[in-house]
């Protein structure tokens, strides 16, 4: 079942279209992984899914209905950054509650899904703890564990491991992965490292000045690389 469409979208800052018409059909549960140089788009695309920021051209499709124009807050998607964004001043716990406060949502089922995601993260021993005494990669955790406990349709991650060093990203990759094969969840991650793309990816979409270069399953893209630039970004010997 098609969860996200995107048809003829389009971004312009001004006079400068930074993405020129992307078509793309994801399917429910999917894991898609967007990749592409610096500057092609990645960024932006994920953030006008999420609502973050308005759409030029084209349209955007939920589950159906068109998603344009809804605000952020009611398009069931939940966003996670490469710069984790916690509030400094606030425990784990409350980092992971404040938004379902702020919907008004009953404090049992809050503390139900802070708890929940808490153990699937494995930071239920930190839900005390201020940011500042956590590590880097317990940091991305509650960033993550924020985004689970409202309970989305569709993740997005935009570089979420960039700012880890090599084994914690690793780890940390593994542990994604995990969680789209635990919760079943429709997730669209950006990255610019080849292995990220290739481990975690059902499907690689291959970004290029604003465009879909190509897109495949991993195996597909390297194997079968539309043109020399996409060879060269994903490693495929040719
Ligand atoms: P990526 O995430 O792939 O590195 P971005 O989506 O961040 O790329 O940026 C795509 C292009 O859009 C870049 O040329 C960037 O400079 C430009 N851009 C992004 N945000 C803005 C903005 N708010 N105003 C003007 N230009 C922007
Ligand atoms: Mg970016």
């Amino acid at each position: 079942m098609t969860t996200l469409s995107l048809t003829q979208v389009q971004k312009r800052f001004g006079a400068v279209e930074v993405i020129r018409g992307v078509d793309l059909s994801i399917t429910s549960g999917e894991f898609v992984v967007f990749v592409g140089p610096s500057g092609c788009g990645k960024s932006t695309l994920l953030r006008m899914i999420a609502g973050l920021e308005p759409i030029s051209g084209g349209e955007l499709s939920i589950g159906g209905v068109r998603m344009n124009d809804t605000a952020a807050s009611q398009r069931g998607i939940a966003m996670v950054f490469q710069s984790y964004a916690l509030y400094p001043h606030m425990s784990v716990y409350k980092n992971m509650s404040f938004g379902l406060e702020t919907a008004r949502m009953a404090k049992a089922e809050i503390d139900r899904r802070v708890r929940k995601a808490a153990e699937i993260l494995q930071i239920t021993p930190l839900l005390e703890r201020k940011p500042r005494q956590l590590s880097g990669g317990q940091r991305q955790r509650v960033a993550i564990g924020r985004a689970i406990v409202r309970d989305p349709k569709i993740f997005l991650f935009d570089e979420p491991l960039s700012n880890l060093d090599a084994e914690l990203r690793v780890q940390t990759r593994v542990e994604i992965a995990k969680l789209h094969a635990d919760i079943g969840a429709t997730m669209i991650y950006v990255t610019h490292d080849q292995v990220e793309a290739m481990t975690l990816a059902d499907r690689i979409v291959v970004l290029r000045a604003g465009i879909v270069e190509q897109h495949g399953t991993p195996l597909d893209i390297y194997n079968k690389p539309a043109n020399r630039f996409v060879a060269g970004f994903i490693g495929s010997p040719k």
